[in-house]
């Protein structure tokens, strides 16, 4: 019988590197899948059936920590800089300074060449910018938690921040005195899409190149926006309504990562010693379209970092409830959303090498007319379609008459 992670299945395998990064043997090779995630590949011939592997492989070795309820912020930078350029309010970045500081080391995920994320290691505070932003996409961990282990090893402070699977792998990876000196920080995580829809979507939307690309522009409007700009400076402005990634990631649910529709690291217990996230449905008086983060500390090392960055009044810095910020933000509850059938057919035909953006336009009004009907028919349980329906037939005449139709 094998004793290696082929026993992880597809489905539920995160391409958290764990393995990767434990298999003395460097019998396990990363590679992006037809749908697009990074999975392991076990060379057999190689392989001496040791079982480093699945020890560090958190889908089968993770334990939920036995911890304290968090203490529960809203927060954001006092840099104005840091908080604009940032998804919510600048925190990773504030952490990131704090460490540096104190001489350490910053693991982050920032865009590599190809414009795809990539987790890279820095020592100063001017390639911090390279982190900032959420990429919507999965990160490639490559050796990041071998080099983690030897610097920890040294003694020397590390920062890690991503996803909460990528954050429990290290967590395991680490021997207890690595562990020490590793500041270990997650991400409140919806899931990730697909590395292959966005590569076609990037090369048919951008075919000249890209030369920046952000998720999650700030605007005082509120409004989630895409930019990007090409190699020939053609500017592209989305709402993410009608961006075609966003909208297959978000809406659709038809490519994201099968594990993360029943991601085992969300909640409120938590991989990292701080967790950050978006605070969705801040309370009046904290809101702010220039970016609230959310923070959890779930330990006493978390909880002596952010004391630290407060008594630096590098942040500021609000106490709340767990209930107040998990009434916005449902991941800190649970891991699961659930799977539409429709991914299965959208996974199979991307994966077969439909172009994704005929894919998104094949699919796209066959779901919305889809989801229309399921709210239709809901409501018609209801008893609320009726008047609905007259609604909509009465805007649509007297639209016409306005069009003088
Ligand atoms: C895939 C993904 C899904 C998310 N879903 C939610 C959600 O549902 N609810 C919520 O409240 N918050 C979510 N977030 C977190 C949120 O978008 C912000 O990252 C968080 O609020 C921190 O913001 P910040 O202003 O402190 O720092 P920022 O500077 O914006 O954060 C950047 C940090 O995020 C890390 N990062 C960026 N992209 C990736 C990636 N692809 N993989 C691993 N790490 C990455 C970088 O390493 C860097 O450390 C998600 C983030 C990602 C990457
Ligand atoms: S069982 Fe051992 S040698 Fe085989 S892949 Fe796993 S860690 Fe590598
Ligand atoms: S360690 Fe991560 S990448 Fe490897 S099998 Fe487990 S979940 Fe997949
Ligand atoms: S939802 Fe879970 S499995 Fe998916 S990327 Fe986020 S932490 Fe990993």
């Amino acid at each position: 019988m094998r004793r290696n992670i082929e026993i992880v299945t597809n489905e539920r395998c995160t391409g958290c590197a764990g393995c990767y990064n434990a298999c003395p043997e460097g019998a396990i090779e990363m590679i992006l899948s037809n749908e697009g995630f990074y999975r392991p590949i076990v060379d057999r011939s190689r392989c001496t059936n040791c079982g480093f592997c699945i020890g560090k492989c958190p889908e089968l070795s993770w334990e939920t920590p036995l911890l304290s309820p968090p203490r529960v912020y809203a927060a954001w930078s006092r840099d104005d800089a840091v908080r604009l350029s940032s998804t919510s309010g600048g925190i990773f970045s504030e952490l990131a300074r704090g460490i540096l500081d104190a001489g350490g080391v910053v693991a982050g995920c920032a865009w590599n060449k190809n414009w795809e994320p990539e987790h890279f290691l820095i020592q100063s505070w001017d390639e911090v910018e390279k982190f900032r932003g959420s990429k919507y996409v999965p990160s490639k961990i490559g050796k990041a938690f071998r080099t983690i282990r030897e610097i920890s090893e040294k003694g020397r402070e590390v920062l890690f921040c991503g996803t909460p699977c990528q954050v429990a792998a290290l967590g395991l990876s680490l021997s207890q005195k690595q562990r020490e000196k590793v500041l270990l920080v997650d991400l409140i995580c919806h899931g990730v899409p697909s590395l292959r829809a966005f590569q076609q979507y990037r090369d048919e939307l951008f075919p000249e190149g890209l030369k920046s690309y952000w998720f999650r522009r700030k605007s005082n409007d509120a409004s989630l926006n895409i930019r990007a700009v090409t190699q020939s400076e053609r500017l592209y402005d989305s709402k993410f309504k009608k961006d075609p990634f966003m909208r297959a990631f978000l809406e659709d649910h038809v490519i994201m990562m099968d594990s993360c529709h029943d991601c085992r690291y969300q909640g409120s217990i938590r991989p990292g010693d701080i967790t950050v996230g978006d605070f969705w449905g801040v309370p009046k008086q904290w809101s702010d379209w220039r970016g609230v983060s959310v923070i959890l500390t779930n330990t006493l090392e978390g909880n002596k970092w952010i004391d630290l960055l407060q008594s630096k009044k590098n942040i500021e810095l609000r106490e709340t409830s767990f209930d107040i910020a998990a009434s916005g933000n449902p991941k800190l509850l649970s891991g699961v959303v659930p799977k539409p059938f429709w991914r299965t057919v959208f996974m199979r035909q991307l994966s077969q090498g439909v172009p994704f953006m005929k894919l998104c336009r094949y699919y796209s009004p066959v779901l919305k007319l889809y989801r229309q009907i399921a709210f239709f028919l809901t409501r018609w349980r209801q008893g609320r379609v009726l008047p609905k329906l007259k609604k909509l037939i009465l805007k649509f005449f007297l639209k016409n008459k306005k069009d003088g139709l």
